[in-house]
C-alpha cells in the first residue's frame, strides 16, 4: 500500500493544520489510483464545538463524496492534524476508522507542521498499518539553493 500526494497537496494539508492550531483540522483526500490530486477542507467548527478529536461525520462523508464526483475522481481517504502530538493514530482514531481509506496525519507542534504519515485500517480492524507516503516535488521548492559566495 502506498499513497502519493500530488502537487501542492502536502502543502495544503500542512497549511490547514497550522490554520486550525491548536484545534484539529480535518479534510478529505480526493484523487484516483493512489494519487491524491485535491483536498477538501472540512469545517473545523462542528455543532459540538471545535474539533478536538478526529471524527468524520456523515455530512462530512457526503460532502467529500459529492466533491470527488464533481471532480470525476474518488474519495481516497481523510487527513487530520495532531496538535502537539506525534503523527501516529490514537485509539480514538482506530475506533472510528473505516476500512479501504487512507488516513493521513500531520503533527503540528507549537503551530509548526512537522511529520506527516499515512495509515490503513487492518482488515480485522485491530490496528492501523503505516503505508508509504510520497510527495510530488512542489515546483516552488525545487529551485536549487543559491550557491554561497
Ligand atoms: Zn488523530
Amino acid at each position: 500500500m502506498a499513497l502519493r500526494l500530488g502537487d501542492g497537496v502536502r502543502e495544503a494539508i500542512r497549511a490547514h493544520g497550522v490554520e486550525t492550531y491548536p484545534n484539529e483540522c480535518c479534510g478529505a483526500l480526493i484523487g484516483r489510483d493512489g494519487v491524491v490530486t485535491a483536498t477538501l477542507a472540512l469545517a473545523n467548527m462542528t455543532e459540538e464545538g471545535p474539533r478536538r478529536r478526529f471524527l468524520v461525520r456523515p455530512q462530512d462523508y457526503r460532502e467529500a463524496e459529492r466533491r470527488a464526483s464533481e471532480l470525476g475522481a474518488e474519495l481516497l481517504g481523510f487527513y487530520h492534524s495532531h496538535p502537539d502530538h506525534p503523527a501516529r493514530p490514537s485509539q480514538y482514531d482506530l475506533d472510528h476508522a473505516w476500512p479501504f481509506f487512507s488516513y493521513v496525519i500531520v503533527s503540528v507542534k507549537a503551530g509548526v507542521p512537522e511529520g506527516m504519515t499515512s495509515w490503513r485500517l487492518r482488515e480485522d480492524r485491530s490496528a492501523f498499518d503505516a503505508e508509504d507516503l510520497t510527495y510530488a516535488q512542489h515546483h516552488t521548492d525545487s529551485h536549487p539553493a543559491a550557491p554561497l559566495h
